[in-house]
């Protein structure tokens, strides 16, 4: 119980919180010195268990066990965050590359991001820092501090905030949160790049300072997210709707054949999207072969033209990704 207390203290009041700063915690089983920032939004439960409620998964998580997304450790019956500072890539990239095409268009926008994801889609087009456990041996350490100072220094190239993007940043949860309020003080941007896969509590306490998102809605039906990305298209759409009351919101779908790409599915994702604003922006994105799905071709770039001319009855404002 105080736990949950001080956390909600953490949230509410942040300056009482101490930030930046990662503990060094022994591993039980190795007897290996590793690094952790303790988490947000977990609950002590019995037998020493932790019950994570960052996202939909809601993983209760044994002594010494990650939950689903690999990057939440349960230590001695406290959870932590292991990717807390840890940033695998980092680019200055155009805005429109986010993809955000409405939002600041022409500028740039420093982009990071860490290792970890809470979805495992087989398409996945990001695999090696999403997937891959050697991702986080070549992470380097950036305080939230330092990203922010990082993108102060690049406002004369165009900059103009943080993107956290490339893996999931709602499983980068305390790093985003941290980072986005020193960056929200300099006059920056924030920009996530998300799954939306992430629960409500948390989403919303991080929305004051998240200016705009793109977020994946990757297929219109709920067998295509439990099969494919281990996950539920309702709380990807929940999200949707919650940011979009909050911030500038643009959509991207990866168009994959024969999973996703007939015209109905396209109908229903657009009916559904101009149902909360027909100027959200919608990327159609085109499939090349990936990770574990390299059984099928890239879209047919008739296919997402027809899709395109299918959602723009609804929509205003629908892009062609990846089509050269
Ligand atoms: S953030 Fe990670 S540990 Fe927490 S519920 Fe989601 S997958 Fe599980």
């Amino acid at each position: 119980m105080v736990d949950n207390i001080i956390r909600q203290i953490a949230i509410r009041q942040p300056d009482l919180y101490s930030r930046e700063e990662t503990q060094v915690y022994k591993d039980r089983k190795g007897d290996k010195m590793q690094e952790g920032k303790l988490a947000l939004y977990f609950e002590k439960i019995e037998n020493s268990k932790v019950h994570c409620h960052l996202c939909p998964h809601n993983c209760v998580i044994k002594p010494d066990g990650v939950g689903v997304c690999r990057v939440r450790k349960n230590i001695d019956g406290d959870l932590y965050s292991l990717n807390y500072g840890k940033v695998t890539s980092i680019s200055l990239d155009p805005i429109e590359k986010k993809p955000l095409y409405r939002f600041h268009p022409g500028s740039m926008i420093l982009s990071a991001g860490t290792f970890g994801c809470n979805l495992k889609c087989s398409f996945c087009q990001n695999w090696s820092i999403a997937h891959d456990n050697k991702a986080s041996s070549y992470a380097v350490d950036v305080k939230p501090s330092e990203l922010v100072s990082k993108a102060v220094e690049t406002r004369n190239r165009g900059n103009i905030g943080i993107a956290y993007t490339y893996n999931e940043p709602s499983i980068w949860f305390e790093y985003v949160y941290d980072t986005a309020r020193f960056a929200k003080k300099e006059g920056l941007v924030n920009v996530l790049v998300t799954n939306g896969f992430i629960s409500k509590e948390p989403l919303i306490d991080l929305l004051p300072f998240i200016d705009a998102v793109n977020i994946d809605v990757k297929a219109f039906t709920p067998s295509f997210y439990s099969k494919i990305c281990g996950a539920k298209l309702e709380n990807v759409k929940e999200t949707v709707e919650i940011c979009s009351k909050n911030c500038h919101v643009e959509i991207t779908t990866l168009v994959i054949p024969g999973l996703n790409d007939s015209v109905e599915e396209i109908e229903e994702l657009s009916k559904w999207l101009s149902s909360i604003s027909p100027e959200i922006p919608l990327h159609l994105s085109r499939f090349f072969p990936n990770y574990r799905m390299t059984d099928r071709p890239p879209t047919p770039v008739e296919t997402l033209k027809k899709a395109r001319d299918k959602a723009l009855e609804r929509l205003r404002f629908v892009y062609l990704g990846n089509v050269w």
